[in-house]
């Protein structure tokens, strides 16, 4: 271990959350070091289009908008290095981190800002489309399927709720689900059955996502009946997977509380873990909102709390 490792607050994450706490922190005079991961910028690099971050009154790119916070966070003096943090003991002080390259981390305060990825189909079309019709995030991309066509995947709760939002927008919504029945609450369900706009496509799975090159959008998907193996084409717009998340949490189980899905759990209206001086903000404690907003709101919470922290 050596000297030149140990900071006074060590960030975790490069993802809006993550920049905002190096951003305060820096001008707090708290000296961060801030690990990018294996995702310099986090979730939204890999998105395109973004019209809902405050500030920009045209429609902003989602790599762009994280350079900005990147290069504002550099300015104003944090350490950032491109590192990712694979073993953590957070049982006592200095909290101690052995990352990728070999190397061990200290710090007095830590904040994780680790983020969550969307789950996908995993299917190569898949891959080739997102960002360009093929989304994990209706509260953020619906607005831009306007009287158009949408396919939502999944059959939980956020599927649902996803679908009937959709609805807002879409001319016609399909719910495409590999079962007979929903996981979604019942309360949702009814909605669903309920709404006009909304078609339910039971025992049936995306098997590729075919559309246009130039530009690169969707028109069709192939699914798949998995009762009696028929194939069909559908026309769509736009595609929704909606099958779920995962906190990227999994290095702290055992030494943080954390719900059963792993998102971490903080003090209400805090940053603040179940463990002194160790603060989480941004997707890997919000199953709820998922948003660079509230991401970025939590990692200025963050700094904030570290700052008074570190001054007691
Ligand atoms: C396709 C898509 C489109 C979206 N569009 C919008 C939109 O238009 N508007 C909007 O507000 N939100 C949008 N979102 C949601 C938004 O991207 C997230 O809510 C936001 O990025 C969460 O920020 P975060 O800082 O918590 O984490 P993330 O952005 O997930 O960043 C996590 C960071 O942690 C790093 N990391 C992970 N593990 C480690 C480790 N062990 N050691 C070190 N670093 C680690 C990663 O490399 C990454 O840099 C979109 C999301 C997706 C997937």
């Amino acid at each position: 271990m050596t000297k030149s490792n140990h900071s006074k607050l060590l960030i975790l994450g490069s993802g809006p959350a993550g920049y905002t706490a190096a951003i305060y922190a820096s001008r707090a005079m708290l000296e961060p070091t801030l690990l990018t991961g294996i995702e310099p910028g986090g979730q939204m690099t890999i998105t395109t289009d973004v019209e809902n971050y405050p500030g920009f009154a045209d429609i902003i790119q989602g790599p762009w908008l994280m350079d900005q916070m990147k290069d504002q966070a550099l300015s104003v003096g944090t350490n950032i290095v491109f590192d990712t943090i694979i073993d953590v003991d957070l049982s006592s002080k200095p909290f101690s981190l052995q990352s990728d390259s070999g190397k061990n981390y200290t710090c007095d305060a830590l904040i994780i800002s680790t983020g969550a990825q969307a789950k996908w189909l995993g299917l190569e079309s898949e891959n080739k489309f997102k960002g360009y019709g093929v989304s994990a995030c209706a509260t953020c991309d619906g607005f831009f399927y306007k009287d158009k066509t949408v396919v939502v995947v999944g059959g939980g709760n956020t599927a649902a709720e996803e679908a009937i939002f959709l609805t807002n927008f879409a001319s016609e919504v399909k719910l495409i689900h590999r079962r007979d029945s929903l996981r979604a609450e019942k309360i949702l369900q009814k909605r669903l059955m309920d709404n006009k706009k909304i078609e339910i496509i039971w025992n049936s799975e995306i098997t590729e996502i075919i559309g246009d090159e130039n530009p690169l959008s969707v028109k069709q998907v192939v699914l798949r009946n998995n009762k009696d193996d028929s194939t069909k084409k559908i026309n769509t717009d736009g595609i929704f997977v909606a099958i779920g998340h995962s906190p990227a949490s999994m290095i702290f189980k055992n030494q943080l509380n954390m719900d059963d899905k792993g998102y971490i759990f903080t003090e209400a209206d805090s940053t603040k873990t179940n463990v002194e001086g160790v603060f989480a903000a941004g997707d890997v404690t919000d199953d709820k909102y998922r948003q660079a907003v509230t991401a970025a709101g939590m990692g200025c919470m963050a700094a904030l709390e570290v700052e008074e922290f570190l001054s007691e």
